[in-house]
């Protein structure tokens, strides 16, 4: 199948090109202005866009339209409204209006909003987001024309993951401007982060999939023992994609593509079924708002293959998980990147500084940023022998780190290491020049380049959280740069003396070792670095003092909007605990016990009847296997019967915090002390009994 990409890129998108062609020129040229420097369009305008808007959607084949937010779900929400008005003489017109396109009134109180919202006062309001370009969608629900907003309360607080990271996007703006300013830079109007996700993603055959529960209600498997083959002879990653998900990728970029979200990468991960799509970095909230439809469209897309995509953290125990690296940078609406060192960058003055800033942000606020990472399943991931551990650290590489130790040290002055040239010594291969830095695959916060690469966002969760903590950070180390700076009577000596400052009292976040050794974990309690487990260990850091004055001071957060998402990550955190250990509950009274005691029974008549017929027959073997299977099996049931009553005296707990500790420290080891048996039954009895596939059916038959 040939795929005209040009063509169909973008094809879906009510575009800066599209409104250009569409829009009358004064009009065009006042929602541009609005786009880049905030302010209202008026409604005469707002009803000529909508119309614009709408007349487009309806040659696309839109029958619907909806504001398209993102609550505090972690997902997306939408509800449908046909563009058609009340009918006269028997006949409708389609319509959408200005004050449609840009607000709407939502009756949403199932929303979580961890108290912002009581439902007396359910009303939500939704407001277009004009830097994100409405889209179509192509659904079997029909077609749609979706207006991306924010969502917030009656009262204008955030109930929505959009809207404090548009806040953290003025804060990066505001204070970036202030340091290009003192570097003389009088050109750039507009200071922005950069993102580009990668998404990594597990396969499952759809039939396969309907035969687990726990894959139907919690996208992961609660039980399963390890396959014979794992992801131990590293034969998956980057390795020949076969069919079967080949033409899944290929059909998943052409969605992507008409969506205008520039899906270039795609390979093989490290687990078996495991695999990975980036697409190229954009303006961070349009990323939030692609990543969003990438996961939508990955499983509307899979579907059609007879497949399920797996966007869970940890599908399967014993083979890695799936996260998603958010790549960072901050750049200028002239192009400049300000991450980019260049070839010197231990003479790049503006470099170093916003380096050292990034330093002291991580170092300052690594509780925030590991929380800002947080979800719930994310816990089975984060800290396991696998990428990357909970412990947050910056690895910048041997080149830069030399920089900065010198810098530290006071060098006279400050040398680069030679990057060196990279010698095959294979006649015929070219010599080539060799990247200044290796990878590390084990560190949560890298810098690759030009930009930082986040790896600790688990792979179903939204990366707004991540980029609006790493934006107010951020933002935080600028302005008290700025702040110091503006004042200099000397910029060059001040800034040299602020990098120095900022690079030693923070050089304990640099950490270039192997972030999966008991070593690290060891070394960083000696430096005093945060090391938090768990996301319940994590959300107290949201509501500390340094916390909320971070978020206050830059308008990100209110006080009481950081407290509604504490309780709101517990409030999940419990829900979605509670629903793995029922369904652990479920499979393991209706489908595991049941199936073994049918076995234990079919094989004790077997050892009767063998016996009868031949009684010098050595039963030893039968004798032994029934022996053992019946312990494993008194040893589940045991262990189920202890699961139902904790969990009923933990949910008489009051407090939503103290239920979530219960939760992680007494609920989740039942659940652990009940897998263990079943899976070391499936290990004993036959594969042909055994009531749902195997980690081998589900890993290898894809
Ligand atoms: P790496 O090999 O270091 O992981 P890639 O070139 O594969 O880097 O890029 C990974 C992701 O990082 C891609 O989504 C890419 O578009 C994104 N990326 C590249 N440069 C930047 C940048 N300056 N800012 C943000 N993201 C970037
Ligand atoms: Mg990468």
């Amino acid at each position: 199948m040939s795929v005209n990409v040009t063509e169909i890129f973008g094809s879906n998108v009510f575009s800066t090109a599209v409104m250009r062609e569409r829009l009358p020129k004064g009009v065009f040229r006042e929602v541009m202005d609005v786009m880049k420097h905030g302010g209202n369009i008026s409604m005469a305008t707002a009803d000529i866009v909508a119309n614009a808007m709408k007349d487009w959607a309806v040659e696309k084949g839109a029958t619907h339209y909806t504001h398209w937010f993102q609550p505090l779900t972690g997902i997306t929400a939408e509800k449908h409204d046909a563009f058609i008005t009340r009918p006269e003489d028997g006949k409708t017109i389609l319509q959408l209006t200005g004050k449609q396109l840009i607000m709407g009134e939502s009756d949403a109180s199932s929303f979580p909003s961890g108290g912002l919202r009581s439902t007396h006062y359910a009303r939500g309001y939704t407001a277009w987001d004009m830097t994100s370009p409405a889209f179509v969608k192509e659904m079997t629900a029909g077609t749609i024309l979706c207006i991306p907003t924010i969502f917030v309360s009656y009262t204008g607080e955030a109930l929505d993951k959009k809207t404090p990271l548009l806040r953290s996007m003025e804060a990066i703006n505001t204070q970036g401007l202030r340091i290009l300013r003192l570097f003389g830079n009088t050109e750039a109007q507009k200071v922005f982060p950069s993102v580009g996700p990668e998404q990594e993603y597990f396969l499952v055959d759809r039939e396969k999939y309907l035969k687990r529960r726990d894959l139907i209600y919690t996208g992961r498997t609660l039980f399963g023992a390890p396959a014979p083959k794992g992801q131990e002879l590293e034969d998956q990653y980057f390795g020949v994609i076969r069919d079967r998900v080949g033409s899944f990728m290929s059909d998943l970029n052409e969605e992507l593509w008409k969506l205008g979200i520039p899906a270039t990468t795609q390979h093989n991960e490290v687990a078996p079924a495991q695999h990975e799509m980036a697409p190229i970095y954009t303006m961070c909230n349009l990323a939030v708002d692609q990543n969003q439809l990438t996961m939508e469209t990955m499983k509307r897309v899979a579907t059609r293959h007879g497949l399920v995509c797996l966007l869970h953290e940890k599908p399967y125990a014993g083979v890695n998980g799936s996260g998603k690296h958010n790549n960072w940078s901050i750049g200028t609406d002239t192009g400049e990147n300000l991450l980019d060192p260049g070839d010197t960058p231990n003479e790049n003055l503006q470099f170093l500084l916003v380096l050292s800033c990034i330093m002291k942000a991580v170092d300052t606020h690594a509780d925030l940023l590991r929380q800002s990472a947080s979800c719930v399943g994310n816990d089975q991931r984060l800290g396991g022998q696998e990428a990357p551990p909970a412990i947050i650290s910056i690895f910048l590489g041997d080149q830069l780190e030399s920089v900065v130790d010198q810098i530290i040290s006071n060098a006279e002055s400050v040398k680069l290491l030679a990057s060196g040239k990279l010698d095959s010594g294979v006649s015929t291969v070219p010599v080539l020049n060799k990247d200044a830095t290796d990878r590390n695959r084990t560190t949560p916060f890298a810098f690759t380049g030009n930009k930082f690469e986040f790896r600790m966002v688990g792979s179903s969760d939204s990366i707004a959280d991540a980029n609006t903590t790493l934006n107010a950070i951020v933002a935080e180390a600028l302005c008290e740069a700025a702040d110091q700076l503006e004042r200099a009577d000397d910029f060059n000596a001040a800034c040299t003396k602020l990098i120095h400052d900022n690079m030693a009292q923070h050089q304990r976040i640099i950490f270039n070792g192997d972030g999966y050794s008991d070593e690290w974990v060891a070394e960083a309690a000696r430096r005093g670095l945060p090391n938090l487990a768990s996301l319940v260990d994590a959300v107290p850091a949201l509501t500390t003092e340094k916390a909320v004055n971070l978020f206050t001071k830059f308008g990100i957060y209110t006080q009481s909007e950081l407290e509604a998402r504490a309780d709101i990550m517990y409030e999940t955190y419990v829900k979605t605990i509670k629903i793995e250990a029922n369904t652990m509950i479920h499979m393991a009274a209706k489908h595991y016990i049941p199936t073994v005691i049918g076995y234990t029974t079919r094989l004790a008549q077997s050892i009767t009847a063998v016996a009868s017929a031949c009684p010098e027959a050595e039963l030893s073997v039968q004798r032994g296997l029934l022996k053992d299977v019946s312990a494993r099996l008194a040893e589940a049931s045991a262990a189920l019967e202890q699961l139902k009553p904790l969990m009923d005296r933990v949910d008489a707990i009051q407090d939503v915090k103290e239920m979530a500790i219960a939760y992680r420290t007494a609920v989740v080891p039942a659940m652990d002390a009940l897998r263990y048996p079943i899976d070391q039954l499936e290990l004993m009895v036959d594969k042909s009994i055994w009531p749902v596939p195997t980690y081998g059916d589900l890993m290898f038959e894809v």
